[in-house]
C-alpha cells in the first residue's frame, strides 16, 4: 500500500533504537493485512520524551513502542493506564492515542510468559527464579514472575538501590511472593533456582561483561535473555556451555509486538505471522 496523505503514523521511542526489530514486525504486518499505515523509529534524546510525547499528540500518532531507557518515564506522560497489572508494573512499553488520549499499556508482562512457555515449557508456579537487571524490562519480568506465583524471585542489579526501590515497591503488591536481593553473588549456590532471567543490556555490545558468571549457580536452571540483538549473547553461550535449557528474546518480542498490534488494529491474527518472521530474522 503506498504511502499517501492518509497513511497513519506509529512509532518506537528508544535510545538506543538502531537494533530494534519492532519497525521490521510491524510493517511487515501492515502489509500482509493492507493496512495504510507506516512504522518508524526515533531515537530520542535522554532528557528529550516529553517534547516527544508533546510530538505523539500533535502529529496524532496513533501508537508508540518505548523501549530503553523510557519504558518508566513513560508513565509521566501518558492520560491513562487501563490495565491493573500495567498500573502496578510501573513501566509502559506501548501507547494507543484513541482521539488524542494516550493509553498505556505494558505487553512485555504476558509477552514474556507466553515465551517461557513456549520456548522453555517452563511455567513460573511455585518456581525460584532469579532476575538480573532492575529496569523497566525487568519490572515487567518481576511483576509477571509474580502475578504467575513463582515461590521466590531474586533480584540482582548492578546499582543495589534501584534493585532496593524494586523490591520494595513489589512487595506491597505481592506479600505472599518471597522477593529478596542478592548480595552476595557467591551464596547463589547454596539456592536451588529454576530459572535466570538476564533483564538487563549487558549483552547488547561485545564489550559488555556477562550481567552474572553461571558458574555461581549450583544446578542447570533454564536461561531467558531478553537481548535479540546480538541473537546469541556471551551469557546464552556460557548457558549452552553448561548444558542449561535457553532462549533468546525474541520469542517475548514476537508476542508483545502481536499484543501491542492488536491493541492498535484490533487484529489478533499477527502472532503466528511475527513468529515467522522472527524466526527468519
Ligand atoms: P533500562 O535502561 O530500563 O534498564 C537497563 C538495566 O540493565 C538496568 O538494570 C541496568 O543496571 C542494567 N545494565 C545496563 N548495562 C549494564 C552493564 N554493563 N552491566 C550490568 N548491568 C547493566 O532498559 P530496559 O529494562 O528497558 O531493557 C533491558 C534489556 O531488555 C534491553 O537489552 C532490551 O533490549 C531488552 N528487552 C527485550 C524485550 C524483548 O521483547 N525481548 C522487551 C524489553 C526489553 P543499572 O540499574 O545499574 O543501570
Amino acid at each position: 500500500m503506498p504511502i499517501d496523505a492518509k497513511t497513519t503514523t506509529y512509532a518506537v521511542l528508544g535510545n538506543p533504537v538502531s537494533h530494534s526489530l519492532s519497525p521490521f514486525l510491524h510493517n511487515s504486518m501492515f502489509q500482509k493485512f493492507g493496512l495504510n499505515a507506516v512504522y518508524l523509529a526515533y531515537e530520542v534524546e535522554k532528557n528529550s520524551l516529553g517534547l516527544a510525547f508533546e510530538a505523539i499528540r500533535a502529529l496524532d500518532i496513533k501508537g508508540v513502542n518505548l523501549t530503553i531507557p523510557f519504558k518508566e518515564d513513560a508513565m509521566n506522560f501518558i492520560d491513562e493506564i487501563p490495565e491493573d497489572l500495567d498500573r502496578c508494573v510501573g513501566a509502559l512499553n506501548t501507547i494507543v492515542n484513541r482521539k488524542g488520549i494516550l493509553y498505556g499499556y505494558n505487553t512485555d508482562c504476558s509477552g514474556f510468559l507466553i515465551a517461557l512457555k513456549e520456548e522453555l515449557n517452563f511455567y513460573p508456579e511455585g518456581k525460584k527464579t532469579l532476575v538480573l537487571g532492575a529496569g523497566g524490562a525487568a519490572r515487567a519480568v518481576c511483576f509477571s514472575l509474580a502475578h504467575a506465583h513463582a515461590d521466590k524471585i531474586l533480584i540482582l542489579n548492578r546499582t543495589q538501590e534501584r534493585a532496593i526501590g524494586l523490591v520494595e515497591y513489589m512487595e506491597g503488591f505481592f506479600p505472599e511472593t518471597e522477593i529478596e536481593i542478592v548480595d552476595q553473588i557467591e551464596g547463589l549456590k547454596s539456592e536451588k533456582i529454576d530459572l535466570v532471567v538476564n533483564a538487563t543490556s549487558a549483552g547488547m555490545l561485545d564489550k559488555d561483561p556477562l550481567p552474572l558468571d553461571l558458574k555461581h549457580l549450583s544446578g542447570k536452571p533454564a536461561v531467558y535473555d531478553l537481548i535479540y540483538a546480538p541473537r546469541v549473547t556471551q551469557f546464552l553461550k556460557q548457558a549452552a556451555e553448561l548444558g542449561m535449557a535457553h532462549a533468546n528474546g525474541l520469542g517475548m518480542l514476537a508476542n508483545q509486538a502481536a499484543l501491542a498490534f492488536e491493541l492498535w488494529t484490533g487484529r489478533k491474527d499477527a502472532r503466528e505471522p511475527m513468529l515467522e518472521l522472527v524466526k527468519k530474522c
